[in-house]
């Protein structure tokens, strides 16, 4: 009976030492897509293995994507990753590329520009300038240095340049103006960390624009679904043809009435 007391007292003893430890053990921050972004660089380039910065930061979330994936950002992208997660910082993994070693932004050779619009149909922030058959050329204050305008154009004629001092949303990594200086929060947000802002929303506001023209296509073939075009055309022509007949007759109808009138007043 006594033992049974003695281990009983020593149980509760171990799990109320077991529950102050797990009590007293540091709390990692819990992930939040909103912070984890605001701390990459907005160069939507799709490096990291997803389609935008965004939803890279809502896979860290969910655990899916590591925190060094994203060359724009460099090691001290993953260090300031790190830190905001509570997790020990990582090299670079080399699988998704090496962190480029200073800013750049596209250039267009306009004289060589045949106006397909392709480069425009990729560039995830809106930054090209052009129409069909039209010179293009790029907004350099917003391009974003990510290089996806140069693989669809079929006439090589976009070139990347080293970004003018205000023209690009890329922190220089040597001079580190943006991650190492700037934690979401803080009031130290430099003018790389205001461009990452732009880019961020014009890249969302792309986003927006695309789900609306997608909705809009959507319900523009909904509507011909329901009166196929070919229907429409053949309602048309009857409805027409029937008019023009009901015309003719009553004009003709018309006409042998007066006729009518006229031999009767001669007769009389
Ligand atoms: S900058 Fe490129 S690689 Fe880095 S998170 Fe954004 S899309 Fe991914
Ligand atoms: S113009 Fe700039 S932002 Fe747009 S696709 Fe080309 S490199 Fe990217
Ligand atoms: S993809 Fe090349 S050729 Fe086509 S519009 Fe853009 S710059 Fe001009």
């Amino acid at each position: 009976m006594l033992d049974a007391a003695f281990i009983l007292a020593g149980l509760a003893v171990a799990a109320g030492l077991l529950f102050a430890g797990v009590a007293r053990a540091p709390r990692k921050p819990r992930p939040d897509a909103d912070r984890i972004d605001a701390l990459l660089p907005q160069t939507q380039c799709g490096r990291c293995g997803y389609s935008a910065c965004r939803p890279y930061a809502e896979a860290i979330v969910r655990g899916e994507a590591d925190i060094n994936q994203c060359p724009p950002g460099g090691d001290r992208g993953v260090r300031a990753l790190a830190e905001l997660l509570g997790r020990k910082p990582k090299p670079l993994n080399p699988k998704h590329g090496t962190a480029p070693g200073q800013p750049t932004v596209a250039w267009i050779d306009e004289a060589a520009c045949i106006g397909c619009t392709r480069c425009i149909q990729v560039c995830p922030v809106d930054a090209i300038l052009g129409a069909a058959k039209q010179m293009h050329t790029v907004i350099r204050t917003e391009c974003t240095g990510c290089e996806l305008c140069i693989e669809p154009c079929p006439v090589n004629c976009i070139h990347m340049r080293a970004a003018p001092e205000d023209a690009c949303a890329q922190p220089p990594l040597n001079q580190n103006p943006l991650l190492a200086t700037w934690r979401y929060g803080s009031q130290s947000r430099g003018r790389h960390a205001r461009k990452a802002d732009l880019a961020r929303e014009r890249y969302q506001h792309r986003t927006d624009r695309l789900a609306r023209e997608h909705l809009e296509r959507q319900q523009r073939q909904k509507r011909k679904k329901v009166m196929p075009r070919r229907d429409l055309d053949s309602i048309d022509k009857k409805t027409v043809i029937q008019a023009a007949l009901t015309q003719a007759r009553r004009r003709q109808a018309a006409m042998a009435s007066k006729r009518k009138a006229a031999i009767t007043t001669r007769s009389e």
